[in-house]
């Protein structure tokens, strides 16, 4: 019984939950049924009709779960995540999956099956190269990140949006692994051994680090400027040639908007980082690391483009028209984005959850290598981050350090 009290489902429960709840299929339709999950806190169906066909992906939020003892988490994160994606996909549906039913008893939706795509991460570890990767995320950033904004949006309008996205279990995680821990020596963090003494000595005993990451973590708090997708890292991206797909932002609230271009940004240097460490065919490694960097220097210049124009679109009564409001807000989002690029980088190495572009490589010699470049480039972004206005500013830092 599906809707009386909520239960974790299994694949044959998920099937009994298509045919009875979905209204998808067709009535002959013969359905088989595969968990592809590969988190600890979702389940991920994926349901096909055998005879006709179709397909559908249903994803389940695990019960209260935990990712660590002190992590508890909502299922309603499911609602945040069903709910953003219709918004998302108002905006920007070349980027984002369509989803069908939100079910509040059973914590799960419907979406499109994308399994045709694949996860970003996993494609930029085997040196794949997506042109049109940059023009993609960028159109999905600017869209999401200021017509979520009190720029364009009627300001009581989008108070009722930011109380609809309160997200305060999934923010908590945000706030200990990203802001906080990585820049103490905290039990729950995990170093590689190898590159432990240049995180004790370069980033736990930098004060002046530190005190950068406080008020980073304050703005994180309470900055509400734009319904921030929250995790977008390359495994929440979902992509094949000519084609890009936004995934999991059951992480999104109302936060800086550079919060996502940074995300991006620190997981590309992150693929960068791989290229250098991992390929040893010199020709390959020049293309797919320049391929990195020019991708590095579009998200950037192409985002302040689009953002340009989407601005320039906008209301007037609600956009300040001063002159130099636009280059002071565009400026704030700018240095959000080089900060938390910087906080992703060492949150991904010091911290407990890793990223696969970094733990793959075998060599210790040269992850450490990889790693301790990351984090000097992090240490920057940090401390200078209102040096960085344009995509060859991040370029260049990268270029520096590597
Ligand atoms: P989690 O929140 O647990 O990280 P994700 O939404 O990232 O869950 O999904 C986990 C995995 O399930 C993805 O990496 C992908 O392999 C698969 N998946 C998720 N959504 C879809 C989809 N719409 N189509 C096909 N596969 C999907
Ligand atoms: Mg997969
Ligand atoms: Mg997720
Ligand atoms: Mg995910």
């Amino acid at each position: 019984d599906f809707s009386t009290k909520y239960f974790t489902m299994n694949e044959e429960q998920a099937i009994e939950y298509a045919k009875e709840k979905l209204g998808y299929f067709k009535q002959d339709a013969e359905l088989t049924c595969k968990e592809i999950g590969d988190g600890n806190l979702n389940y991920v169906f994926h349901l096909v009709d055998q005879k006709n066909g179709d397909s559908i992906i249903l994803k389940q939020a695990g019960p209260i779960a935990r990712i660590s003892d002190e992590f508890k988490l909502s299922p309603d994160r499911n609602r945040i995540e069903s709910d953003i994606l219709k918004i998302q996909y108002d905006f920007v549906p070349a980027h984002t999956p369509k989803t069908y039913q939100y079910d509040p008893i059973m914590n799960c939706f419907a979406m499109e099956d994308l399994s045709d795509y694949e996860i970003m991460r996993a494609a930029l570890i085997k040196h794949e190269i997506f042109p049109e990767f940059a023009d993609h995320i960028t159109t999905f950033m600017a869209k999401t990140l200021l017509l979520t904004s009190d720029i364009v949006m009627n300001h009581k309008e989008k108070k009722e949006l930011v109380k609809s996205f309160i997200n305060p279990e999934l923010c908590e995680i945000s706030e200990d692994l990203v802001y906080t821990e990585p820049f103490y020596d905290c039990e729950r963090n995990e170093v590689f051994p190898a590159t432990r003494p240049f995180v004790e000595k370069e980033i736990w005993a930098d004060d002046t680090l530190r005190l950068e990451t406080a008020k980073l973590k304050f703005e994180f708090l309470t900055n509400a400027q734009s319904l921030i997708h929250g995790d977008l890292h390359t495994g929440s991206v979902f992509i094949k040639q000519g084609e890009t797909k936004v995934i999991d932002p059951e992480f999104a609230f109302y936060g800086p908007a550079g919060y996502d271009i940074g995300n991006i940004v620190a997981n590309l240097i992150f693929a960068f980082a791989n290229g250098q460490a991992t390929m040893t065919d010199e020709s390959k490694r020049n293309e797919f690391t320049s391929y990195i960097l020019t991708t590095i220097e579009d998200v950037i210049d192409l985002f302040k483009q689009k953002f340009g124009k989407l601005w320039q679109e906008a209301d007037k009564e609600l956009v300040a028209t001063y002159d130099g409001f636009y280059d002071y807000y565009l400026n704030s989002i700018l240095k959000d984005t080089a900060a938390v690029a910087g906080l992703e980088l060492s949150r991904r190495i010091i911290g407990l959850a890793k990223v696969a572009d970094i733990t793959s490589i075998e060599d210790e010699k040269a992850r450490q290598q990889a790693e301790e470049n990351c984090l000097t480039i992090a240490k920057q972004f940090i401390i200078n981050r209102d040096q960085y206005l344009n995509g060859a500013d991040f370029v260049n830092q990268v270029k520096k350090v590597f």
